[in-house]
């Protein structure tokens, strides 16, 4: 195999350097490499430690308590898992799909076989987990390790992708600056033939990682008192659907600016081995060492919250797929209302994207808030998706419309006045 990277000519624009002029230049990108693995390790913390408060460290050993040392167990599981997902990328049959234009002109190939790795691989889990051959909750005992090895996982990667941009001189958008370069990345598509790294550990391992401790959570609950509280039930059953439901439109991945933009440096190595599977699952984590029965009315609110966000979220994006596809395919049972534009492509004004200009959004984040009622209001803690979640999804939305406005101008300006509100119809 050889790295793609490392061998296909770039043109002049891939050879651009950038201004290191994002999170606040290389001091907010240095900030931001210790905040996000101090964050992730405070919230481990929080839940298993501190039963859920926002505790304040009071002695040494409390702060060095925070960051469990690795342990022989801790590494042959992450080993395993990794491995496991090396092998079923390469074996798991799949599709292979252009992906988007890249600024380089360039369109990459990858192999979408997402789907059939998570089946394969939650199968061998949960089949481990019957046959008694591994239990959850001794698993969950090295919760704390496995995070520790994550983090320097992730800190291994980011120095190797660092190099590999590096070697190839400034050859992908980078700005010189060490610690900026180390947090954004400086190669933006690191592969092995079809092997793409970025794709690889942002959906088998990011997403799939989310997805096997979603289903170790309940499962060690189970082990310790016989039964899943009613909260457990809710959550699991939201997330395992979320994740599903990535994995069936995975292509969508080869569209956002993840894959088509960001380059892979250590903001992504962290999130997707990290950020992703161990905050993603503060809810379950929390409700593990503090389970919760819901009354009927409030599984059913969540279930409904939670299922409503889901439509909008998905429906909303296909919306939005189809129209690109085929700008006269009916969207909810009438022809569209189109507003060309001078660019070229046309902005749909029916459906969600007439009701707002981020409806999928609002989807996104109805199903946040219900994984997070689902924990009720002793700790503040398990929400930490969701106020994490919403100023994120606020900015991104500003951001795509300063973009929008320099892609559309005058039109976008047309567009908004005819959908006036951002996110939420009627109200914001
Ligand atoms: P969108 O899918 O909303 O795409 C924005 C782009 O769509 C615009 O730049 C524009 O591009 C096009 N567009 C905007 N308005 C219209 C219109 N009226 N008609 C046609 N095209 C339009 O953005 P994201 O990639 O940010 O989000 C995708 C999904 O991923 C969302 O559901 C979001 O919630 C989710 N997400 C989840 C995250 C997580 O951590 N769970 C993080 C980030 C996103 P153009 O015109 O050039 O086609």
């Amino acid at each position: 195999m050889t790295s793609q990277s490392s061998t296909q000519p770039l043109s002049t624009e891939a050879a651009e350097r950038v201004p290191a002029d994002h999170f606040g230049g290389p001091i907010g990108a240095l900030a931001l490499t210790i905040v996000m693995p101090v964050v992730s390790f405070y919230l481990w913390a929080s839940v298993s430690l501190h039963d859920g408060s926002l505790w304040v460290p009071t002695s040494l050993a409390e702060l060095t308590a925070m960051v469990p040392a690795p342990t022989w167990r801790a590494t042959a599981m992450l080993g395993g898992w990794l491995a496991l997902h090396v092998v079923l990328q390469l074996v798991c049959p799949g599709k292979v799909v252009e992906g988007a234009l890249l600024p380089n002109g360039e369109r990459l190939k990858y192999k979408l076989n997402g789907l059939s790795a998570f089946v394969v691989s939650i199968g061998v889990l949960l089949a481990l987990l019957a046959t008694g051959t591994l239990s959850a909750s001794s698993v969950l005992a090295e919760l704390g390790p496995l995070l520790t090895l994550a983090t320097l996982v992730a800190v291994a990667l980011a120095v190797w992708f660092y190099a590999w941009g590096r070697q190839r001189g400034p050859l992908e958008r980078s700005s010189g600056n060490v610690a900026y370069d180390f947090y954004m990345g400086t190669v933006l598509n690191p592969r092995f033939g079809l092997f793409d790294l970025k794709f690889f550990f942002e959906s088998h391992v990011g997403m799939g990682s989310w997805g096997a401790l979603a289903v170790l959570l309940p499962a060690a609950e189970l082990e310790r008192t016989g039964s899943i509280s009613s909260a457990m039930w809710v959550v699991t059953i939201c997330q395992l659907f979320y994740i599903t439901d990535f994995f069936v439109f995975e292509s969508n991945l080869l569209s956002m600016l993840d894959i088509i933009y960001e380059n892979y440096g250590f903001m992504l190595t962290h999130a997707f081995l990290v950020w992703i599977p161990f905050n993603f699952t503060l809810q379950q984590q929390y409700l593990l060492a503090e389970p919760t029965d819901l009354p009927i009315w409030a599984i059913v609110g969540l279930l409904v919250l939670n299922f409503t966000g889901y439509v909008v979220f998905r429906d909303s994006n296909l919306q939005k797929q189809r129209f690109r596809r085929d700008p006269s395919a009916k969207v909810w049972g009438k022809p569209p209302k189109v507003l060309k534009t001078k660019r070229g492509t046309s902005l749909l004004l029916s459906g969600w994207w007439g009701l707002a200009r981020h409806t999928n959004y609002m989807g996104d984040l109805m199903m946040a808030l219900a994984w997070c009622l689902a924990c009720g209001f002793a700790s503040v803690v398990p929400y930490f998706y969701f106020i994490y979640f919403a100023p994120l999804l606020i900015n991104r939305e500003r951001r795509d419309h300063a973009l929008c406005k320099e892609k559309y101008g005058d039109d976008w300006d047309e567009y908004c006045r005819r959908v006036p509100h951002r996110i939420v119809p009627f109200v914001y």
